[in-house]
Order: C-alpha cells, then sequence, then structure tokens
C-alpha cells in the first residue's frame, strides 16, 4: 500500500502571516487534498528571540479564515502532538545525543569573539570563513581537543554548542520536485549548529526530527530554504532515515522586483486582508483590518501567481483547485 501523503505548514510565530506563507500554506493544502493525505500545523518557535506574541493565534485564525483548515497540529489536535516545537525540547535533546554518540556531530567551545577573529582573518585573506573540515583543526571543539579537555570544558559548565560533522568526502545528490537535479560537493557545506547548551535546538534539528516523526512525506516550502537542502539529506542520512520529497517554490517578490518578502514588510506588502483588528503591543498587525477582500479571492489570485491551467478560466473553486 502506498503511503499515506502527509505535508505540513511550520511557520515560525515571529510576526504577522504575510501573503507569501498563506501561498506556502495553499499548495500544501491542496497537495494534501489532492493526495487523500494529511495536512499539518506545525509551530516552530525555538529561536525565542524572535518569538512575537499573538502571532500563533493570528497564524490559526488566518487558516481558518481561509478555509485552509489543517487536519493536525496546534489549535486542531492530532495523536503526534505537541506540534509546538518549544514543547518537544526533551525529543531533540535525545536526538542530538544520538549523533554526538555516533561521532556524526561534535561539541564546540569558540566564543562569539573568537570566531569573529577567525572571519575577521579569513577576509584579510579575501576567502570565507567556513567551519568545517578546513578549519575544525584549528578552532575550539571536540574533534580538536583532547577527550580530557573536552570533559573538563563540559564539567565546568563552558558554554557550547554541538555541530554536525558534515562529511566532505560526499557529493550530494539532490532532486527537488521543482528544481530538479542538484548536486552539491559536501566540502563546500558548513557544521551548522543543531543545538545549544541553553537546551534549545536550531532551526535545522527540530526541523529534520520533526518532519520524520511526523511522518511527512513532501516538504512543499518557498525557495529561501533550497540552500539548507543538502544539510538536510545529509542530517537524514546521519539518523539513517529516509528523507521526504522536497518542492521549493519561488517566492513572492516585493513590488519594486527586488527581494523577497518578509514578515517585515506586513504593513506594506503583507496580508491586509484578515478580517479583524489584530493588534499586539508591537504593533505588528497594525492595519490587518478588513480591507473588504474575500478568501475565495485572496486564494484565487495566489493560485493564479506562477501557475496558468492552459484554458482561460480565471475563477476557481477550492475543490478545482
Ligand atoms: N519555520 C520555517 C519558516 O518559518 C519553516 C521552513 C520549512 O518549512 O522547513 O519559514
Amino acid at each position: 500500500m502506498a503511503k499515506e501523503v502527509r505535508v505540513r505548514f511550520a511557520p515560525s510565530p515571529t510576526g504577522a502571516l504575510h501573503i507569501g506563507g498563506v501561498r506556502t500554506a495553499l499548495y500544501n493544502y491542496l497537495f494534501a487534498k489532492h493526495n487523500n493525505g494529511k495536512f499539518l500545523l506545525r509551530i516552530e518557535d525555538t529561536d525565542q528571540t524572535r518569538y512575537v506574541e499573538g502571532a500563533e493565534q493570528y497564524i490559526i485564525d488566518s487558516l481558518k479564515w481561509l478555509g485552509l483548515v489543517p487536519d493536525e497540529g496546534v489549535g486542531f489536535g492530532g495523536d503526534l502532538g505537541p506540534y509546538r516545537q518549544s514543547e518537544r525540547k526533551e525529543i531533540y535533546k535525545g536526538y542530538v545525543e544520538e549523533l554526538l554518540a555516533n561521532g556524526k556531530a561534535y561539541y564546540a567551545f569558540d566564543t562569539a569573539e573568537e570566531l569573529d577573529a577567525a572571519r575577521a582573518k579569513a577576509e584579510e585573506n579575501k576567502e570565507t570563513f567556513i567551519y568545517n573540515w578546513s578549519t575544525r583543526g584549528q578552532l575550539k571543539n571536540s574533534l580538536s581537543l583532547t577527550e580530557a579537555e573536552t570533559k573538563n570544558l563540559l564539567d565546568n559548565e563552558t558554554p557550547y554548542v554541538v555541530r554536525f560533522k558534515i562529511d566532505d568526502e560526499r557529493t550530494v545528490l539532490l532532486d527537488d520536485m521543482i528544481r530538479g537535479k542538484i548536486s552539491i560537493d559536501a566540502k563546500t557545506l558548513d557544521d551548522k549548529v543543531l543545538f545549544k547548551s541553553d537546551g534549545m535546538p536550531t532551526y535545522h534539528l527540530a526541523n529534520i526530527v520533526d518532519d520524520h516523526l511526523m511522518g511527512i512525506t513532501h516538504v512543499i516550502r518557498g525557495e529561501e530554504w533550497l540552500p539548507s537542502m543538502p544539510l538536510h539529506e545529509l542530517l537524514y542520512d546521519g539518523f539513517g532515515w529516509e528523507a521526504p520529497r522536497f518542492a521549493h517554490l519561488p517566492l513572492i517578490l516585493k513590488p519594486e522586483g527586488k527581494g523577497k518578502l518578509s514578515k517585515r514588510d506586513g504593513d506594506k506588502h503583507g496580508f491586509p486582508v484578515f478580517p479583524m483588528e489584530w493588534k499586539t503591543e508591537e504593533g505588528i498587525a497594525k492595519g490587518y483590518k478588513q480591507e473588504g477582500y474575500l478568501p475565495d479571492a485572496v486564494l484565487n489570485m495566489l493560485a493564479l501567481l506562477g501557475w496558468n491551467p492552459g484554458t482561460d478560466q480565471e475563477i476557481f473553486t477550492m475543490d478545482e483547485l
């Protein structure tokens, strides 16, 4: 029997949902419905410095208003919860320990100042600093230090991060459902941080672990994540897990045609269609009031952006889409 199709929308609650995020949610929703699959909402809130109070509720309310109702996830139930990453910290810790034990990850103790100095030195030589096979040996980590030195630092509660040890012998072969085949020399990748000593995972670790545990079969997201795909493939490999299929969608750009839309642009080019006043102390959503757009109009506009049915039809019902 073919595996059930499972997709997710995984926003970070760092501000109001913008129209690019709605488009990602729409593609995920339609892909799930078309394949009799499931559409999940996962809140990726591991970066507490960027957390905005109320943003999660705004995302949930927006999806409901648009009719893109998830089958599982924050605000919608499901058996694989919690679907909010800040409530899954212990899970990520277990997986990072597994990578450390298997020699696929290592501790790094470099301070921000030491890393800045390494960057400045590389710049002097007109090079870009990358923390990987080429520099590990000169930096302060469990691969360059002796076991006793590492143990001593850990015992003294020296702040650390855990970095993924990229296998630089590899050529990473990718097959994106939109971009097609891509090959990357792993020597050009850096050993990304997966976990910090404050107990928080980074986006990369939490994202992979959750997509695996939540049975995600297709990752449909914005193209800004395409550069992370090689790392994600290597992480799946490191855990011995089968990777999902990836589809990186072209981005909606700002009206000037330059630069991607971001939540910071919310007020100017965001999602000024939400039918209720929605304000926080930061005022991130000021202006997000009823502007008279109907949900179907928003969805039709987004569906026809970068896609054409090959006929003259311009208005679609959700079922037709
Ligand atoms: N949390 C990421 C974001 O806000 C999700 C990226 C992904 O879908 O993997 O864009």
